[in-house]
């Protein structure tokens, strides 16, 4: 194959590091909640890129803040400021508690910059008493290093996110690996009572679990959290790199628990599919992190940031958040309606435009065999681990497309039920 070639699927595979297995059809374009494969077949789009498209594809405002910076300036460095990242820090410290703002590029590296402010705001406010000599790095020494994260979560793929994440399939073979970390039961506070102690810098939580199956978090855990985070001065981290950006309803889950965190993560839907993360938090706490204490070379890129911000307006407009409670409803509705037909979920959870169909146990573990056959129909869906199916369409999804969508997922359940059924026989 030469370079001028129309790329194939099967190149794919010649050509990339392994670590993913693609669906078999390239998408060459989108609108909305419909994109197109390499052929002109048009797909139905419930996936929206794993809770990254978040006001569809090709949306007239995202296109238009991408095409006036593009004209404009890319990229200074954080060497020089640029007007994009001023305007979208303040545009999301005036959405959110937030009062100060570090960009990055995804979400791992959001929570990477999180994660790294709590240790260093516990050296900063918590430092080790002196035993030895007065060196600078002594400043910077404390016992309160620990971090509570929680089983299945997912924070990222660093190192150190990674490993705070709760899915231990996803270490094996990096040791040695960052230490410091404990992993409780989601949603035990009690177990959390029991561990967080005088040496807990953070507890990092995912208001939602995405990964794990989109799975709330109680109101009387996060409260707990926030509670227990007090009572020990430790910082309460929300990662809501996929519960974030308006994909359950409000703008962040936070707003409606009750609870607000000390450092808020986010990205994915954040810049509708143009790679951007996140971390906001308060004046106080960020005062931790000094000149030159963290970096990042792309982060807060101009050309990322105009994008998101022009995300950032459809976002918060309250059509959005409209259209998203009226379309979760119509795919509960849709999807109940699946299951009283087909008997196929135990649990059906919804939390604004995502959803997490979990499959009965005689289907446990084969969750990607759903991908492929809605694939066959037209549909983009995802799954959460081996046993749930996802869905997290664009939250200006129609109720055309949600019928056409609904439609298009009762079949392909069907057919995987007939499938199974004849080969039972
Ligand atoms: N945190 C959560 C809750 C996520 O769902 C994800 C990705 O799925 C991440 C962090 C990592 O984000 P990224 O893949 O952009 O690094």
């Amino acid at each position: 194959m030469t370079s001028q070639t129309t790329p194939t699927r099967a190149a794919f595979d010649d050509v990339m590091v392994p670590t993913y297995a693609p669906g078999g059809f390239i998408p060459v374009r989108g609108k909305g909640s419909r994109v197109w494969d390499q052929a002109g077949r048009e797909y139905l789009d419930l996936a929206g890129g794993i809770a990254v498209s978040s006001i569809g594809h090709a949306h007239p405002a995202a296109i238009n803040a991408l095409t006036t910076q593009a004209g404009k300036i890319w990229h200074v460095a954080n060497v020089l400021a640029n007007e994009p990242a001023i305007l979208l820090a303040q545009r999301l410290c005036e959405l959110t508690f937030g009062e100060r703002v570090f960009f990055a590029n995804s979400g791992a590296e959001a929570n990477e910059a999180a994660l790294k402010l709590a240790r260093r705001h516990a050296c900063v406010h918590h430092p080790r008493a002196h035993s030895g000599t007065n060196t600078a790095a002594g400043t910077y020494e404390s016992d309160k290093f620990e971090i509570i994260s929680f089983n299945d979560s997912f924070h990222g793929r660093t190192l150190f996110t990674v490993t705070v994440g709760g899915q231990a399939k996803y270490t094996e073979g990096y040791a040695p690996l960052p230490q410091g970390i404990t992993h409780l039961p989601f949603n035990d506070l009690d177990a959390v009572r029991a561990h967080l102690s005088a040496n807990t810098c953070a507890v990092i939580v995912e208001p939602v679990q995405g990964e794990a199956g989109v799975l709330p978090a109680t109101r009387e855990f996060l409260k707990g959290l926030r509670e227990l985070c007090d009572q020990h001065q430790a910082l309460l981290i929300f990662d809501e790199v996929q519960s974030g950006a308006g994909r359950t309803g409000p703008l962040f889950a936070y707003m409606e628990c009750g609870v607000v965190p000390d450092i808020l993560t986010s990205a994915k839907g954040l810049g509708g599919g143009f790679p951007i993360g996140a971390m906001l938090t308060t004046e106080h706490i960020a005062r931790s992190f000094g000149v030159g204490a963290h970096g990042s070379t792309f982060g807060g890129n101009a050309l990322a940031c105009a994008v998101a911000l022009g995300v950032l307006e459809v976002l918060a407009a309250p059509a959005t958040r409209v259209n998203t409670t009226a379309r979760s409803a119509q795919l509960m509705a849709g999807l109940t309606a699946i299951n009283q037909q087909h008997k196929i979920f135990t649990a059906l959870r919804g939390s604004g435009l995502w959803f997490g169909c979990e499959l009965i146990p005689a289907w446990h573990g084969r969750a990607k065999e759903f991908v492929k056959m809605s694939e066959k129909h037209a549909l983009m869906i995802l799954v959460a681990g081996v046993d749930t199916l996802r869905l997290a369409p664009s939250l200006l999804i129609t109720e055309e497309d949600v019928v056409i969508g609904l439609q298009r997922f009762e079949v392909a359940i069907a057919e995987m039920l007939a499938t199974e059924s004849v080969a039972a026989k």
